[in-house]
Protein backbone atom coordinates (compact mmCIF):
# COMPACT_ATOMS: atom_id res chain seq x y z
CA UNK A 1 0.00 0.00 0.00
CA UNK A 2 2.63 2.23 -1.34
CA UNK A 3 0.74 4.68 -2.76
CA UNK A 4 -0.82 5.67 -0.15
CA UNK A 5 2.10 6.69 1.88
CA UNK A 6 3.40 8.46 -0.71
CA UNK A 7 2.60 12.24 -1.22
CA UNK A 8 0.28 12.38 -4.05
CA UNK A 9 3.25 14.31 -6.39
CA UNK A 10 5.21 11.46 -5.77
CA UNK A 11 2.72 8.89 -6.77
CA UNK A 12 1.35 10.81 -9.93
CA UNK A 13 4.95 11.21 -10.84
CA UNK A 14 5.37 7.51 -10.72
CA UNK A 15 2.51 6.40 -12.52
CA UNK A 16 0.84 9.09 -14.36
CA UNK A 17 0.06 9.11 -18.03
CA UNK A 18 -0.05 11.89 -20.45
CA UNK A 19 -3.50 11.20 -21.43
CA UNK A 20 -4.88 12.31 -18.19
CA UNK A 21 -5.22 15.30 -16.96
CA UNK A 22 -3.32 16.49 -13.61
CA UNK A 23 -5.83 16.79 -10.73
CA UNK A 24 -6.91 20.46 -10.49
CA UNK A 25 -6.26 21.27 -7.12
CA UNK A 26 -2.87 20.04 -7.39
CA UNK A 27 -1.87 21.51 -10.70
CA UNK A 28 -2.99 24.96 -9.37
CA UNK A 29 -0.37 23.87 -6.26
CA UNK A 30 1.95 23.07 -9.01
CA UNK A 31 1.41 25.49 -11.30
CA UNK A 32 2.20 28.37 -7.84
CA UNK A 33 5.17 26.60 -6.57
CA UNK A 34 6.82 26.48 -10.15
CA UNK A 35 6.07 29.96 -10.76
CA UNK A 36 7.67 31.31 -7.65
CA UNK A 37 10.68 29.17 -8.63
CA UNK A 38 11.55 30.10 -11.82
CA UNK A 39 9.95 33.26 -12.52
CA UNK A 40 7.41 31.75 -15.24
CA UNK A 41 3.85 32.52 -15.16
CA UNK A 42 2.60 28.70 -15.64
CA UNK A 43 -0.66 27.78 -17.31
CA UNK A 44 -1.90 25.02 -14.58
CA UNK A 45 -3.82 23.54 -18.08
CA UNK A 46 -0.24 22.73 -19.86
CA UNK A 47 0.90 20.40 -16.11
CA UNK A 48 1.15 16.95 -17.74
CA UNK A 49 3.22 14.20 -16.34
CA UNK A 50 4.81 10.81 -18.36
CA UNK A 51 7.62 8.42 -17.49
CA UNK A 52 7.74 10.37 -14.47
CA UNK A 53 8.81 13.40 -15.93
CA UNK A 54 6.68 16.83 -15.00
CA UNK A 55 6.09 18.68 -18.30
CA UNK A 56 4.34 22.31 -18.19
CA UNK A 57 4.29 25.44 -20.09
CA UNK A 58 5.20 28.82 -18.98
CA UNK A 59 5.33 32.98 -19.99
CA UNK A 60 7.76 35.19 -19.12
CA UNK A 61 6.76 38.65 -20.56
CA UNK A 62 5.57 37.62 -23.74
CA UNK A 63 8.19 34.45 -24.32
CA UNK A 64 6.94 30.91 -23.82
CA UNK A 65 8.76 28.25 -22.07
CA UNK A 66 8.86 24.49 -21.77
CA UNK A 67 9.69 23.62 -18.22
CA UNK A 68 10.86 19.89 -17.53
CA UNK A 69 11.05 18.21 -13.93
CA UNK A 70 12.41 14.97 -13.14
CA UNK A 71 13.88 13.15 -9.85
CA UNK A 72 16.97 12.29 -11.95
CA UNK A 73 18.46 14.90 -14.18
CA UNK A 74 19.51 11.77 -17.01
CA UNK A 75 15.55 11.54 -17.18
CA UNK A 76 15.56 14.87 -18.70
CA UNK A 77 17.86 13.33 -21.49
CA UNK A 78 17.42 14.97 -24.82
CA UNK A 79 15.65 18.03 -23.59
CA UNK A 80 18.69 19.22 -22.08
CA UNK A 81 20.31 19.95 -24.58
CA UNK A 82 17.97 23.03 -25.92
CA UNK A 83 17.88 23.85 -22.27
CA UNK A 84 18.35 27.50 -21.50
CA UNK A 85 18.09 27.52 -17.89
CA UNK A 86 18.69 24.36 -15.44
CA UNK A 87 18.79 23.95 -11.26
CA UNK A 88 17.24 21.92 -8.83
CA UNK A 89 14.20 22.94 -6.75
CA UNK A 90 11.83 20.88 -3.50
CA UNK A 91 8.36 20.40 -5.42
CA UNK A 92 6.00 19.21 -3.20
CA UNK A 93 8.56 17.84 -1.17
CA UNK A 94 10.59 16.11 -3.61
CA UNK A 95 13.90 17.07 -4.88
CA UNK A 96 13.51 17.52 -8.55
CA UNK A 97 15.93 18.41 -11.38
CA UNK A 98 14.36 21.22 -13.33
CA UNK A 99 15.28 22.03 -17.17
CA UNK A 100 13.39 24.92 -19.28
CA UNK A 101 13.83 25.07 -22.92
CA UNK A 102 12.58 27.90 -25.74
CA UNK A 103 8.88 26.72 -27.27
CA UNK A 104 11.51 26.58 -30.85
CA UNK A 105 10.96 23.39 -33.08
CA UNK A 106 13.18 20.49 -31.33
CA UNK A 107 11.63 20.81 -28.12
CA UNK A 108 8.39 20.65 -30.29
CA UNK A 109 8.98 17.72 -31.58
CA UNK A 110 10.31 15.98 -28.38
CA UNK A 111 6.87 17.20 -26.59
CA UNK A 112 5.19 15.46 -29.66
CA UNK A 113 7.00 12.41 -28.52
CA UNK A 114 6.35 12.91 -24.94
CA UNK A 115 3.05 13.67 -25.03
CA UNK A 116 1.42 11.87 -28.12
CA UNK A 117 -1.91 14.20 -27.91
CA UNK A 118 0.09 17.34 -28.79
CA UNK A 119 0.33 15.60 -32.36
CA UNK A 120 -2.43 15.59 -34.93
CA UNK A 121 -3.91 12.48 -35.16
CA UNK A 122 -6.25 11.17 -38.50
CA UNK A 123 -10.19 12.19 -38.01
CA UNK A 124 -11.69 10.19 -40.87
CA UNK A 125 -15.31 10.99 -41.11
CA UNK A 126 -15.81 13.11 -38.13
CA UNK A 127 -17.73 16.23 -38.69
CA UNK A 128 -14.38 18.97 -38.25
CA UNK A 129 -13.82 22.28 -37.89
CA UNK A 130 -10.82 23.85 -39.41
CA UNK A 131 -9.65 26.64 -37.83
CA UNK A 132 -6.49 28.13 -40.23
CA UNK A 133 -3.98 30.60 -37.92
CA UNK A 134 -1.61 32.94 -40.13
CA UNK A 135 -0.38 34.68 -36.83
CA UNK A 136 0.49 31.23 -34.61
CA UNK A 137 -0.65 32.26 -31.66
CA UNK A 138 -4.54 31.57 -32.16
CA UNK A 139 -4.46 27.81 -31.13
CA UNK A 140 -5.59 28.30 -27.14
CA UNK A 141 -8.97 30.09 -28.80
CA UNK A 142 -9.59 27.45 -31.45
CA UNK A 143 -9.64 24.47 -28.38
CA UNK A 144 -12.02 26.31 -26.11
CA UNK A 145 -14.10 27.04 -29.31
CA UNK A 146 -14.20 23.45 -29.70
CA UNK A 147 -13.94 22.02 -26.79
CA UNK A 148 -17.07 20.15 -26.52
CA UNK A 149 -18.66 20.14 -29.48
CA UNK A 150 -18.00 17.03 -30.81
CA UNK A 151 -16.09 18.54 -33.74
CA UNK A 152 -12.71 17.49 -34.58
CA UNK A 153 -10.88 20.27 -34.34
CA UNK A 154 -7.89 21.06 -37.40
CA UNK A 155 -5.50 23.19 -35.54
CA UNK A 156 -2.54 22.88 -37.75
CA UNK A 157 -4.09 24.20 -41.03
CA UNK A 158 -1.87 26.09 -43.40
CA UNK A 159 -1.93 26.23 -47.21
CA UNK A 160 1.27 26.65 -48.70
CA UNK A 161 0.05 29.72 -50.81
CA UNK A 162 -0.42 31.25 -47.06
CA UNK A 163 2.58 30.00 -45.87
CA UNK A 164 4.22 31.68 -48.40
CA UNK A 165 2.42 34.84 -47.66
CA UNK A 166 2.98 35.44 -44.39
CA UNK A 167 6.61 33.70 -44.41
CA UNK A 168 6.34 30.52 -42.32
CA UNK A 169 7.08 27.26 -42.78
CA UNK A 170 5.01 23.61 -42.38
CA UNK A 171 7.13 23.22 -39.31
CA UNK A 172 6.29 26.64 -37.74
CA UNK A 173 2.76 26.13 -38.42
CA UNK A 174 2.71 22.70 -37.06
CA UNK A 175 4.77 23.72 -33.30
CA UNK A 176 2.01 26.09 -33.18
CA UNK A 177 -0.25 23.80 -32.91
CA UNK A 178 1.67 21.44 -30.70
CA UNK A 179 2.64 24.33 -28.02
CA UNK A 180 -0.89 25.94 -28.34
CA UNK A 181 -2.81 22.48 -27.73
CA UNK A 182 -0.11 21.77 -24.65
CA UNK A 183 -1.04 25.20 -22.71
CA UNK A 184 -4.40 24.83 -22.99
CA UNK A 185 -4.09 20.93 -22.37
CA UNK A 186 -6.19 19.38 -24.70
CA UNK A 187 -6.46 15.70 -24.89
CA UNK A 188 -9.41 14.67 -27.02
CA UNK A 189 -7.17 14.55 -30.77
CA UNK A 190 -6.82 17.61 -33.30
CA UNK A 191 -6.19 16.66 -36.74
CA UNK A 192 -3.96 18.62 -39.52
CA UNK A 193 -4.49 20.17 -42.90
CA UNK A 194 -1.68 20.45 -45.15
CA UNK A 195 -4.09 22.72 -47.38
CA UNK A 196 -4.58 23.21 -50.73
CA UNK A 197 -1.19 20.99 -52.32
CA UNK A 198 -0.52 21.84 -55.59
CA UNK A 199 2.90 19.42 -56.23
CA UNK A 200 3.75 16.36 -54.76
CA UNK A 201 7.08 18.64 -53.16
CA UNK A 202 4.56 20.51 -51.33
CA UNK A 203 3.35 16.87 -49.73
CA UNK A 204 6.73 16.29 -48.78
CA UNK A 205 7.62 19.24 -47.25
CA UNK A 206 4.49 18.87 -44.85
CA UNK A 207 4.53 14.98 -44.57
CA UNK A 208 7.41 15.62 -43.20
CA UNK A 209 7.06 17.73 -39.97
CA UNK A 210 4.03 14.96 -39.37
CA UNK A 211 0.61 16.36 -41.18
CA UNK A 212 -2.26 14.09 -41.38
CA UNK A 213 -4.24 15.23 -43.87
CA UNK A 214 -3.47 16.32 -47.26
CA UNK A 215 -5.57 18.67 -49.02
CA UNK A 216 -4.60 18.23 -52.75
CA UNK A 217 -5.87 21.26 -55.02
CA UNK A 218 -5.95 20.02 -58.79
CA UNK A 219 -7.83 23.30 -60.16
CA UNK A 220 -5.05 24.45 -62.25
CA UNK A 221 -6.20 21.20 -63.91
CA UNK A 222 -9.65 21.74 -64.22
CA UNK A 223 -10.72 23.30 -67.38
CA UNK A 224 -13.83 25.61 -67.00
CA UNK A 225 -14.51 26.27 -70.47
CA UNK A 226 -16.15 22.53 -70.97
CA UNK A 227 -19.08 24.28 -69.54
CA UNK A 228 -19.35 26.80 -72.46
CA UNK A 229 -17.51 24.62 -75.18
CA UNK A 230 -19.86 23.41 -78.41
CA UNK A 231 -20.63 19.73 -78.85
CA UNK A 232 -18.05 18.90 -81.17
CA UNK A 233 -15.26 21.14 -78.90
CA UNK A 234 -15.64 18.81 -76.06
CA UNK A 235 -15.97 16.02 -78.03
CA UNK A 236 -12.54 16.29 -79.45
CA UNK A 237 -10.95 17.61 -75.73
CA UNK A 238 -12.35 14.58 -74.57
CA UNK A 239 -10.36 12.09 -77.00
CA UNK A 240 -7.38 14.02 -75.46
CA UNK A 241 -7.55 13.41 -71.89
CA UNK A 242 -5.27 11.80 -70.79
CA UNK A 243 -6.46 8.16 -70.76
CA UNK A 244 -2.93 6.95 -69.41
CA UNK A 245 -3.15 8.78 -65.82
CA UNK A 246 -6.97 7.61 -66.09
CA UNK A 247 -6.10 4.37 -66.84
CA UNK A 248 -9.22 3.78 -69.39
CA UNK A 249 -10.03 4.24 -72.98
CA UNK A 250 -12.49 6.58 -74.67
CA UNK A 251 -14.39 4.24 -75.04
CA UNK A 252 -14.38 2.40 -71.64
CA UNK A 253 -15.14 5.51 -70.19
CA UNK A 254 -18.07 6.13 -72.65
CA UNK A 255 -19.51 2.62 -71.59
CA UNK A 256 -19.23 3.28 -67.75
CA UNK A 257 -21.61 6.09 -68.08
CA UNK A 258 -23.33 6.79 -71.43
CA UNK A 259 -27.25 5.46 -71.43
CA UNK A 260 -26.53 5.02 -67.67
CA UNK A 261 -28.64 6.06 -64.59
CA UNK A 262 -27.60 6.21 -61.48
CA UNK A 263 -30.08 5.82 -58.25
CA UNK A 264 -29.17 7.41 -55.71
CA UNK A 265 -31.35 7.25 -52.38
CA UNK A 266 -31.95 10.88 -52.92
CA UNK A 267 -30.98 11.37 -56.61
CA UNK A 268 -31.25 9.82 -59.85
CA UNK A 269 -28.28 10.60 -62.55
CA UNK A 270 -28.84 10.14 -66.38
CA UNK A 271 -25.56 10.37 -67.56
CA UNK A 272 -26.12 11.31 -71.64
CA UNK A 273 -23.00 11.43 -73.94
CA UNK A 274 -22.85 15.16 -73.83
CA UNK A 275 -23.02 15.11 -70.09
CA UNK A 276 -20.28 13.19 -69.84
CA UNK A 277 -18.08 14.71 -72.21
CA UNK A 278 -18.40 17.88 -70.52
CA UNK A 279 -17.92 16.27 -67.07
CA UNK A 280 -14.46 14.26 -67.88
CA UNK A 281 -12.97 17.27 -70.03
CA UNK A 282 -13.92 19.73 -67.02
CA UNK A 283 -12.27 17.44 -64.48
CA UNK A 284 -10.45 14.65 -66.11
CA UNK A 285 -7.35 15.95 -65.69
CA UNK A 286 -7.68 17.00 -62.05
CA UNK A 287 -9.17 13.26 -61.39
CA UNK A 288 -5.63 12.22 -63.47
CA UNK A 289 -3.49 14.37 -61.15
CA UNK A 290 -5.14 13.69 -57.83
CA UNK A 291 -4.61 9.89 -58.45
CA UNK A 292 -0.85 10.95 -58.92
CA UNK A 293 -0.43 12.73 -55.63
CA UNK A 294 -2.76 10.18 -53.68
CA UNK A 295 -0.22 7.34 -54.90
CA UNK A 296 2.86 9.77 -54.16
CA UNK A 297 1.36 9.95 -50.75
CA UNK A 298 0.25 6.04 -50.46
CA UNK A 299 4.13 5.43 -51.52
CA UNK A 300 5.75 7.91 -48.70
CA UNK A 301 3.21 7.81 -45.75
CA UNK A 302 1.74 4.52 -46.25
CA UNK A 303 -1.67 3.15 -46.33
CA UNK A 304 -4.00 4.12 -43.23
CA UNK A 305 -1.23 7.09 -42.25
CA UNK A 306 -2.88 9.60 -43.71
CA UNK A 307 -5.89 11.54 -45.06
CA UNK A 308 -7.00 13.06 -48.16
CA UNK A 309 -9.47 16.15 -49.03
CA UNK A 310 -9.30 17.09 -53.03
CA UNK A 311 -10.81 20.52 -53.47
CA UNK A 312 -11.94 22.08 -56.44
CA UNK A 313 -13.24 25.09 -54.66
CA UNK A 314 -11.08 27.83 -56.03
CA UNK A 315 -12.52 27.09 -60.03
CA UNK A 316 -14.97 29.82 -62.20
CA UNK A 317 -17.86 27.14 -62.06
CA UNK A 318 -19.61 25.08 -59.88
CA UNK A 319 -19.63 21.39 -59.60
CA UNK A 320 -22.54 19.74 -60.70
CA UNK A 321 -24.00 16.40 -59.14
CA UNK A 322 -22.96 14.92 -62.22
CA UNK A 323 -20.22 16.03 -62.10
CA UNK A 324 -18.94 15.60 -58.91
CA UNK A 325 -20.46 12.14 -59.42
CA UNK A 326 -18.07 11.70 -62.52
CA UNK A 327 -14.99 12.60 -60.36
CA UNK A 328 -15.70 10.38 -57.09
CA UNK A 329 -16.55 7.55 -58.75
CA UNK A 330 -13.54 7.39 -61.66
CA UNK A 331 -10.99 8.85 -58.27
CA UNK A 332 -12.89 5.05 -56.68
CA UNK A 333 -12.06 3.11 -59.78
CA UNK A 334 -8.88 4.47 -59.43
CA UNK A 335 -8.65 3.03 -55.93
CA UNK A 336 -8.11 6.63 -54.29
CA UNK A 337 -9.19 6.92 -50.72
CA UNK A 338 -10.05 9.81 -49.18
CA UNK A 339 -12.00 11.55 -46.79
CA UNK A 340 -13.31 14.81 -47.86
CA UNK A 341 -14.28 16.61 -51.55
CA UNK A 342 -14.64 20.36 -51.62
CA UNK A 343 -16.80 21.27 -54.54
CA UNK A 344 -17.37 24.40 -55.76
CA UNK A 345 -20.83 25.28 -54.78
CA UNK A 346 -23.18 27.57 -56.11
CA UNK A 347 -23.39 31.15 -55.02
CA UNK A 348 -20.16 33.04 -54.01
CA UNK A 349 -17.98 32.29 -51.28
CA UNK A 350 -16.50 35.34 -51.02
CA UNK A 351 -13.66 35.51 -47.93
CA UNK A 352 -14.43 36.12 -44.49
CA UNK A 353 -18.16 37.73 -45.18
CA UNK A 354 -21.62 35.53 -45.40
CA UNK A 355 -23.16 33.47 -48.19
CA UNK A 356 -24.01 35.75 -51.38
CA UNK A 357 -26.68 33.83 -53.09
CA UNK A 358 -30.26 31.99 -53.13
CA UNK A 359 -30.05 30.04 -50.29
CA UNK A 360 -32.66 27.64 -51.56
CA UNK A 361 -30.41 26.96 -54.03
CA UNK A 362 -27.33 26.13 -52.05
CA UNK A 363 -29.67 23.75 -50.23
CA UNK A 364 -31.21 21.94 -53.17
CA UNK A 365 -27.55 21.90 -54.73
CA UNK A 366 -25.96 20.78 -51.06
CA UNK A 367 -28.26 18.12 -50.30
CA UNK A 368 -26.95 16.34 -54.16
CA UNK A 369 -23.34 16.77 -52.65
CA UNK A 370 -24.36 15.01 -49.63
CA UNK A 371 -26.36 11.98 -51.36
CA UNK A 372 -23.03 11.81 -53.97
CA UNK A 373 -21.01 11.64 -50.46
CA UNK A 374 -22.77 9.26 -49.09
CA UNK A 375 -23.06 7.11 -51.49
CA UNK A 376 -19.69 6.63 -53.50
CA UNK A 377 -17.80 6.74 -49.88
CA UNK A 378 -19.02 7.84 -47.56
CA UNK A 379 -17.08 11.07 -47.39
CA UNK A 380 -16.90 14.46 -45.82
CA UNK A 381 -18.67 17.61 -47.82
CA UNK A 382 -15.48 19.98 -47.48
CA UNK A 383 -16.62 23.93 -47.32
CA UNK A 384 -13.57 26.20 -47.89
CA UNK A 385 -13.35 29.74 -47.55
CA UNK A 386 -16.26 29.01 -44.98
CA UNK A 387 -15.64 31.50 -42.15
CA UNK A 388 -18.57 33.80 -41.44
CA UNK A 389 -21.25 32.10 -43.88
CA UNK A 390 -23.82 31.92 -41.04
CA UNK A 391 -26.56 31.47 -43.29
CA UNK A 392 -25.19 28.28 -44.55
CA UNK A 393 -24.38 26.69 -41.75
CA UNK A 394 -28.08 24.95 -40.59
CA UNK A 395 -28.54 23.85 -43.97
CA UNK A 396 -25.62 22.38 -44.12
CA UNK A 397 -25.56 20.64 -40.87
CA UNK A 398 -29.03 19.76 -40.95
CA UNK A 399 -28.49 17.47 -44.67
CA UNK A 400 -24.54 16.26 -44.03
CA UNK A 401 -24.88 15.68 -40.41
CA UNK A 402 -21.43 14.29 -39.42
CA UNK A 403 -20.36 14.05 -43.48
CA UNK A 404 -18.99 18.12 -43.04
CA UNK A 405 -15.59 19.74 -42.73
CA UNK A 406 -15.81 23.41 -42.46
CA UNK A 407 -12.97 25.34 -43.44
CA UNK A 408 -11.87 28.83 -42.14
CA UNK A 409 -8.53 30.89 -41.73
CA UNK A 410 -8.73 34.47 -42.43
CA UNK A 411 -11.35 34.94 -40.08
CA UNK A 412 -8.96 34.34 -37.32
CA UNK A 413 -6.74 36.99 -37.87
CA UNK A 414 -9.48 39.52 -38.51
CA UNK A 415 -10.51 39.03 -35.34
CA UNK A 416 -7.17 39.49 -34.54
CA UNK A 417 -7.19 42.89 -35.53
CA UNK A 418 -10.45 43.45 -34.25
CA UNK A 419 -8.98 43.43 -30.39
CA UNK A 420 -6.11 45.49 -32.29
CA UNK A 421 -8.71 48.03 -33.12
CA UNK A 422 -10.04 47.86 -29.38
CA UNK A 423 -6.58 47.85 -27.45
CA UNK A 424 -4.20 49.70 -29.86
CA UNK A 425 -6.53 52.04 -31.74
CA UNK A 426 -3.53 54.06 -33.55
CA UNK A 427 -1.65 50.78 -34.67
CA UNK A 428 -5.04 49.51 -36.32
CA UNK A 429 -5.49 53.25 -37.93
CA UNK A 430 -2.09 52.59 -39.79
CA UNK A 431 -2.88 49.44 -40.80
CA UNK A 432 -6.16 49.63 -42.12
CA UNK A 433 -4.90 53.11 -44.10
CA UNK A 434 -1.97 50.76 -45.41
CA UNK A 435 -4.39 47.48 -46.28
CA UNK A 436 -6.14 50.62 -48.12
CA UNK A 437 -3.41 51.05 -50.78
CA UNK A 438 -2.57 47.10 -50.66
CA UNK A 439 -6.26 46.08 -51.68
CA UNK A 440 -5.78 46.32 -55.65
CA UNK A 441 -2.82 44.47 -55.81
CA UNK A 442 -3.42 41.54 -53.20
CA UNK A 443 -7.21 41.08 -54.48
CA UNK A 444 -5.77 39.34 -57.23
CA UNK A 445 -6.09 35.59 -56.61
CA UNK A 446 -8.67 35.81 -54.20
CA UNK A 447 -12.73 35.72 -54.51
CA UNK A 448 -13.88 39.31 -53.32
CA UNK A 449 -15.95 42.25 -54.60
CA UNK A 450 -14.96 44.47 -51.87
CA UNK A 451 -15.70 48.37 -52.71
CA UNK A 452 -12.87 50.95 -51.33
CA UNK A 453 -14.83 53.50 -51.63
CA UNK A 454 -17.33 51.95 -48.96
CA UNK A 455 -14.48 51.49 -46.53
CA UNK A 456 -14.71 54.82 -44.07
CA UNK A 457 -11.47 56.58 -43.66
CA UNK A 458 -9.46 56.61 -40.54
CA UNK A 459 -9.94 60.75 -39.59
CA UNK A 460 -13.46 59.77 -40.08
CA UNK A 461 -13.41 57.43 -37.24
CA UNK A 462 -13.98 57.60 -33.53
CA UNK A 463 -11.54 54.77 -31.53
CA UNK A 464 -14.75 53.48 -30.44
CA UNK A 465 -15.94 53.24 -34.06
CA UNK A 466 -12.79 51.51 -35.46
CA UNK A 467 -13.93 47.66 -34.37
CA UNK A 468 -16.58 48.24 -36.31
CA UNK A 469 -14.99 47.93 -39.67
CA UNK A 470 -14.33 44.30 -39.19
CA UNK A 471 -18.41 44.25 -38.91
CA UNK A 472 -18.85 46.32 -42.30
CA UNK A 473 -18.47 44.02 -45.54
CA UNK A 474 -16.34 46.19 -47.63
CA UNK A 475 -13.83 46.74 -44.54
CA UNK A 476 -13.52 43.32 -43.44
CA UNK A 477 -12.59 41.77 -46.98
CA UNK A 478 -10.07 44.36 -47.61
CA UNK A 479 -8.37 43.68 -44.40
CA UNK A 480 -9.17 40.10 -45.28
CA UNK A 481 -7.05 39.75 -48.44
CA UNK A 482 -4.03 42.17 -47.30
CA UNK A 483 -2.88 39.49 -44.29
CA UNK A 484 0.33 38.84 -46.71
CA UNK A 485 1.41 42.47 -47.14
CA UNK A 486 0.23 43.33 -43.17
CA UNK A 487 2.40 40.42 -41.91
CA UNK A 488 5.39 40.50 -44.07
CA UNK A 489 5.79 44.25 -45.06
CA UNK A 490 10.00 45.42 -44.54
CA UNK A 491 11.01 48.76 -44.13
CA UNK A 492 14.57 48.55 -43.94
CA UNK A 493 15.21 45.24 -42.25
CA UNK A 494 11.67 45.64 -39.66
CA UNK A 495 8.57 44.49 -40.05
CA UNK A 496 6.41 47.67 -40.46
CA UNK A 497 3.56 45.62 -38.57
CA UNK A 498 4.41 42.42 -37.97
CA UNK A 499 6.42 42.64 -34.73
CA UNK A 500 3.73 45.22 -33.21
CA UNK A 501 0.64 43.19 -33.98
CA UNK A 502 2.35 39.92 -32.29
CA UNK A 503 3.34 41.89 -29.30
CA UNK A 504 0.12 43.50 -28.67
CA UNK A 505 -1.98 40.25 -28.95
CA UNK A 506 0.72 38.45 -26.56
CA UNK A 507 0.15 40.57 -24.16
CA UNK A 508 -3.08 40.74 -24.53
CA UNK A 509 -3.84 36.83 -25.40
CA UNK A 510 -6.68 36.14 -22.84
CA UNK A 511 -8.24 38.40 -24.54
CA UNK A 512 -7.74 36.98 -28.29
CA UNK A 513 -8.38 33.82 -26.95
CA UNK A 514 -11.90 34.73 -25.89
CA UNK A 515 -12.81 36.36 -28.74
CA UNK A 516 -11.76 33.59 -30.70
CA UNK A 517 -13.80 31.17 -29.01
CA UNK A 518 -16.83 33.40 -29.23
CA UNK A 519 -16.24 33.72 -33.46
CA UNK A 520 -15.53 30.36 -34.42
CA UNK A 521 -17.79 29.16 -31.38
CA UNK A 522 -20.76 30.81 -33.43
CA UNK A 523 -19.23 28.55 -36.21
CA UNK A 524 -19.09 25.37 -34.61
CA UNK A 525 -22.38 25.83 -32.57
CA UNK A 526 -24.94 24.48 -35.24
CA UNK A 527 -22.76 21.83 -36.12
CA UNK A 528 -22.54 20.50 -32.35
CA UNK A 529 -23.27 16.97 -31.75
CA UNK A 530 -26.46 17.05 -29.63
ZN1 LIG B 1 -10.07 26.34 -50.62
Amino acid sequence: MAAFDENPFASLLKVGRPENALPGNLSEALASQLQGITGLVIYPSSLAVSKGILYALGRKDIDKYLLIGACQRSQLGTFLKFAVGKGTAELQGLKLYLATCPTSHEPAMLIRQALPYTCPVLVGTTAALGCGDRLGIATPGHVRAVRGTGLAGIFAQQSIREMTRTERTPEEVMDAATWGVMQEGYRTGFGSDADHLKTTVDIDRCLSVGFTMFTVDPGEHVDDAADSASQSEVAVKFEQLPWDGLESTPGDCRNRYVGQTFKLPELTLDFSEETLFRAAVKYGRAVAHTVKMYRHLLEKAGEGNFELEMSVDETETPTSPSEHFFIASELCRLGVKWVSLAPRFVGDFEKGVDYKGDLARFEECFAQHVAIARELGPYKISIHSGSDKFSIYPIAARLAGQLVHLKTAGTSYLEALRVIAEIKPVLFREVLEFARSRYHEDRASYHVSADLNKVPGTPELSDQQLPGILDQFDGRQMLHVTFGSVLTWKEGRQYRFRDRLLLALRQNEQRYYQQLERHLGRHAAPFRKA
